[in-house]
């Protein structure tokens, strides 16, 4: 198998400079190529002897995804795109246009080992994580497909980003690197089921990049039963190493809340929620009625949605309503994977 050049940091380009015995002003130039010029092919590294490029080729290849396919949402401004891996595994990814903001919801493994009852890719169970190349090339790739600007990116794809820690940021990284694809860091978030342990990780590092948590539930028990997560990630340490987060970095911090039809869309729910969240520093509420799959889990009814939203009026944090984009192509938030796998 190939070592692909997407994922690379500046340093190690470096590295692979010394290895060709070249000289180091190259390595910059192949950073260049990867992330501002996006190549597709290494014969159009122009700038680079043919020498080099043909010691390149022997062990290396640009890209290490292939774009399987990709399709349009006909009801929604959505695109979804799905991707093999050097190893056979299929991955997907999806673009939501709102606006002026366009936003690509990328995967971080293959399948997930989180075992959430209402996540069609929980279904896959875990296979890999994604290598720093394969998490980055969702983005290159799809970028030249529709051939506009991505303004934003959410790790929230398939897989636990927090369980492959050290890849996810650093692709963040990559994405945010003002040499090269230079996004912002407040377009870039990483969505977490609450893995307090990298939670804190994030929190003693500083990164900078947003976090959201997805709570899902306001009992331990009702959490449990459609997170297992919650069993050794309780609710109560959640919110606190979520407040300490708030207070440490000073940045805003958002909970994704699914609502499941006679799971946790009650109004006792919504007044639980507001005494939760209230005192954090800088925290916003996401609501996102369910995506209905073929599993057993159903959206609210539109009263209830209503009423649950109606109850959380006296909060003193945002709170948004997000509908799923994408329901006829499946992209929801934990829905996509498996219908293409072989
Ligand atoms: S919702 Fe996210 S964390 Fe939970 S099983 Fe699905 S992919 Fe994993």
């Amino acid at each position: 198998m190939k070592k692909s050049l997407i994922g690379k940091n500046l340093d190690e380009f470096s590295d692979l400079c010394i290895e060709l015995g070249l000289e180091n002003f190259r390595s910059k130039q192949l950073f260049n190529w990867m992330y501002r010029n996006e190549v597709n092919d290494l014969t159009e590294l122009k700038n680079l002897p043919k020498s080099l490029i043909e010691d390149l080729k022997i062990g290396h290849c640009i890209h290490p995804l292939e774009l399987i396919n990709s399709t349009n949402s006909s009801s929604e401004k959505t695109n979804k795109f799905l991707f093999k891996t050097q190893s056979g595994a299929l991955i997907e990814s999806v673009l939501m246009n709102e606006k002026n903001r366009v936003t690509l919801c990328i995967s971080t493994q293959v399948g997930c080992a989180l075992d959430c009852k209402f996540c069609a890719t929980a279904k896959m169970g875990f296979k890999e994580n994604l290598s720093v190349g394969e998490i980055l090339d969702q983005y290159l790739l799809a970028r030249q497909k529709i051939n506009k600007p991505i303004t934003n990116i959410v790790f929230m794809g398939m897989g636990e980003p927090f369980l492959n820690y050290k890849n996810v940021i650093k692709a963040a990284k990559l994405l945010n690197d003002p040499n090269g694809i230079n996004m912002g860091s407040k377009r870039i978030t990483i969505s977490t089921a609450g893995v307090i342990s990298k939670i804190e990780e994030f929190t003693k590092s500083k990164e900078k990049f947003k976090l959201a948590i997805s709570l899902n539930g306001t009992t331990n028990e009702q959490r449990t039963s459609i997170m297992p997560i919650n069993i050794k990630n309780s609710l109560d340490e959640l919110l606190n190493v979520a407040r300490r987060y708030t207070e440490t970095v000073n940045r805003w911090l958002t909970f994704e809340y699914v609502l499941l039809k006679e799971i946790n869309d009650s109004v006792e729910d919504a007044k639980r929620l507001l005494s939760m969240l209230a005192g954090m520093k800088k925290c916003k509420l996401n609501i996102i009625p369910y995506n209905e799959t073929d599993g057993e889990f159903r959206r609210p009814d539109k009263d209830q949605i209503e009423n649950f939203v109606i109850a959380l009026r006296p909060a003193k944090f945002p709170i948004t309503v997000r509908w799923s984009k994408g329901t006829d192509i499946d992209a929801g938030c934990g829905q996509l994977a498996t219908r293409n796998q072989v």
